[in-house]
């Protein structure tokens, strides 16, 4: 496996993906993962849940946000669209503008632009729905947004989307591929995530008081204007897109959609989210989303239970009974009860954040890995499958950040099995506040 032995704790770059509705966002999006795993809807407006996917162009990755899903009408739509880019843009290493040559630019695209000027992030101005040449004298017209060059594709077609690529490789912010934030002095990179209502800001609030003594002492550290440093019990921590949840008022003027785009930049480019929900309710299908998708990001994970002030034992007892039920999938994240309101515990959190940091990079050697494998393979060796009794040959802990394992084995394994090797590995080595990734390599 190519990826063996190289962390990939550093952040992927994101990319977002921007301009107004039925320029070809979507299409564009799947042309470059070259699967059609973006949904492309003929209807524009229509929500999508999945905003950002995973994207490699020349051995490079990176995170693409589609912003595509973006719920609009019909009126200050101009506006409506420079804000939905402002959210992307701030989160974004840089952005694909997709304009639509058929169309030419319209007041939309115009606002987009302005926008994208005042961030000063990298932009490249996709030239779409040049499907042949005679197309290409429309493009041109695109210089006139200011931008550079209009980059002509056809995103249906293929045309011109590898000199696109090249084009985005290019701008993007130097490659620190393999080299952690810790190596290099930094200090970590949380994300605050949640649904609204549960206390983010209020613990932002909290921690940010000693926010500026901690600048003057890391100077040199540079932090995205949308980032914050601040001190946890003791410790610098970089927190993720505290702009975002401090911008409260324009995320309850957007869609539910809105804040979600944002909760997924922000989880990628976090090394550890903690996620806080209100323990004074029941658990939603929102927290359970967020949950989620911390862990499909590989992300580690520490689990915030806010609002203890408000618990008396009735609840708290309720409570147990419905972490037991809902939350049984992340019974290895860590959890802190707390008040941000009152400040109980908060300065607990960092030592949960510890914890899941060093879980998420931890190291296995293989010697002791596969010592304790043939324990597993001697002491519980796979059920009989049709006359067939698969094994585990060998294994090989291929990347940390979150700890992920490949075994090569002798057949298919069942996914009951699996799980428990995971729980197994959980038992001996920890990993507590990370997700732990196992991929078989069956020989057939
Ligand atoms: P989005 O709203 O910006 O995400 O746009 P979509 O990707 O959903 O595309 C809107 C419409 O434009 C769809 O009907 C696509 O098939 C069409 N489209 C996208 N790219 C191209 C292209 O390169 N050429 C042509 N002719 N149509 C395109
Ligand atoms: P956000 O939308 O997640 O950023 O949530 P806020 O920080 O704005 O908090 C929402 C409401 O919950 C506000 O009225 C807060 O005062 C309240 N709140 C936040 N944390 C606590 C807490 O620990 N205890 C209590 N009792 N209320 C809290």
């Amino acid at each position: 496996m190519s990826a063996a032995d190289e962390p990939s704790a550093s952040p992927r770059p994101v990319v977002a993906v921007v301009g107004r509705p039925n320029v070809g966002k979507s299409t564009l999006v799947n042309r470059i993962l070259g699967r059609r795993e973006a949904v492309v809807q003929d209807t524009p407006g229509v929500t999508r849940d999945r905003v950002s996917y995973d994207a490699e162009w020349a051995g490079r990755e990176f995170v693409l946000v589609d912003t595509g899903g973006w719920i609009s009408d019909a009126t200050g739509m101009a506006a409506q669209i420079a804000e939905q880019a402002e959210a992307a843009i701030q989160l974004a290493d840089a952005v694909l503008f997709v304009v639509d040559s058929t169309v030419g630019t319209t007041d939309e695209d115009e606002a987009v632009v302005r926008v994208l000027r005042r961030s000063r992030k990298p932009v490249v101005l996709a030239a779409n729905k040049v499907d042949d040449q005679r197309f290409e004298a429309d493009a041109a017209a695109m210089w006139n947004l200011g931008l550079g060059e209009p980059h002509v594709v056809s995103a249906l077609h293929g045309r011109g989307s590898g000199d696109l690529l090249d084009a985005l490789m290019a701008a993007l912010p130097a490659a620190e591929q393999g080299v952690r934030d810790d190596e290099q002095g930094g200090p970590h990179r949380v994300a605050i995530v949640g649904k609204p209502n549960v206390g983010k800001s209020s613990l932002l609030n909290r921690l940010a008081g000693s926010t500026r003594s901690v600048v003057s002492d890391l100077s040199g550290t540079t932090v995205d204007p949308v980032d914050e440093l601040v001190e946890i019990g003791g410790e610098a921590f970089r927190l993720i897109d505290t702009a975002g949840i401090r911008r409260r008022v324009k995320e309850a003027s957007g869609s539910e959609y809105y804040a979600w785009l944002r909760t997924q930049a922000a989880i990628e480019r976090a090394e550890i989210c903690v996620v806080v929900l209100d323990a004074s309710e029941s658990v939603s299908d929102q927290d359970l989303k967020i949950l989620s998708g911390v862990e499909e990001a590989g992300r580690g994970m520490v689990i915030a239970f806010n609002k203890w002030d408000l618990t008396d034992e009735e609840r708290q007892r309720y409570l147990r009974r419905e972490v037991e039920r809902d939350l049984q999938a992340w019974t290895w994240a860590p959890s802190v009860n707390i008040s941000a309101l009152r400040g109980r515990n908060v300065d607990k959190l960092a030592r949960a954040i510890d914890a899941a940091i060093e879980g998420w990079s931890t190291r296995i050697s293989t010697g002791r890995l596969n010592a304790f494998l043939g324990r597993i393979v001697a002491s519980n060796p796979h059920p009989v499958r049709g006359g067939k009794q698969p094994r585990i040959l060998f294994g090989t802990q291929a990347q940390n950040c979150p700890p992920t394992f490949a075994l090569f084995t002798s057949g298919q394994l069942d996914p009951g099995y699996v799980r428990f090797v995971e729980r197994r590995l959980r038992e001996e080595f920890g990993f507590a506040g990370s997700p732990v990734h196992i991929q078989i390599r069956a020989r057939t």
